[in-house]
């Protein structure tokens, strides 16, 4: 079965209104028509302006970083899922190893959000994986499964079909350490296996998991091409149009 080889950029906190118009346009009159769904990932003040440019090309999408759970209400300078779906949000990132750092998300809350999202009519982008010091012990499957489990495994089969997963060991976000390609792929069939058993065969062979943590044009077409990575989610290289359209072009 052929999978949705997807790249998804995150541009976290970075670009004011120009940069990301310029960014994006940057992106867009660069890339080659292609198969591979690209996501740009961009801050809220973005999103309008980013769907307007990309609204004409079939296989650029939209994408949040975080939303909130509920629909409505007295959660001041929140953001929801329906507000994001009226800005042409196709996709919102959620359970980042930024936001359960800083934010102090669990994968309880992470639980909540999914549902937000998919009833929206949105797909979730979801951020699993492991501290350097999970690693070290050698308890990284262990850690996964749990997060996998606790956020995702409630939902039917029907919504499980529109998750996108994200592998992210927190060891390699934004250090410049990769994951060898080795231990990408290792995870990834750890997660796939774990789809298979709480689902079937159709639901873990169709589901992307991309692999995230300082992915560069040098080092995607590697990653890329092991048998269960579906792709990346590219934090500092998706904010330079040239690098982040050189891992587009790397499948
Ligand atoms: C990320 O933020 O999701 C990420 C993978 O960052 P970087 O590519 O900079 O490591």
């Amino acid at each position: 079965m052929k999978r949705q080889q997807i790249v998804a950029g995150n541009w976290k906190m970075n670009k004011d209104y120009e940069e990301g118009r310029d960014l994006t346009k940057g992106i867009v009159d660069a890339m080659q028509p292609s198969d591979t769904l690209v996501i740009l990932g961009t801050p809220y003040i973005h999103l309008m302006n980013v769907s307007r440019i990309i609204k004409d090309i079939s296989n650029v999408h939209l994408a949040a970083q975080n939303c909130h759970q509920e629909e409505s209400g007295a959660y001041t300078g929140e953001v929801s899922a329906p507000m994001l779906k009226s800005c042409g949000v196709g996709y919102v990132i959620l359970g980042h190893s930024e936001r359960r750092a800083y934010f102090h998300e669990d994968d309880e809350l992470i639980a909540k959000k999914v549902d937000a999202v998919l009833a929206n009519g949105m797909q979730p982008i979801y951020c699993c994986g492991e501290p350097l010091e999970v690693r070290e012990d050698g308890k990284q499957n262990e850690l996964v499964a749990e997060q996998v489990k606790t956020a995702l495994f409630h939902l039917s089969k029907e919504d499980f079909s529109k998750i996108v997963i994200a592998y992210e060991p927190v060891w390699a976000i934004g250090t410049g350490k990769t994951a060898s390609p080795e231990q990408a792929q290792e995870m990834h069939a750890h997660i796939r296996k774990l789809v298979r058993e709480q689902y079937d065969d159709a639901t873990a062979d169709g589901l992307s998991i991309l692999y995230g943590g300082s992915v560069k044009p040098g080092n995607a077409k590697e990653l890329f091409s092991q048998e269960d990575v579906d792709g990346g989610l590219i934090g500092g290289a998706s904010l330079k149009a040239k690098d982040f359209v050189a891992i587009v072009n790397s499948f």
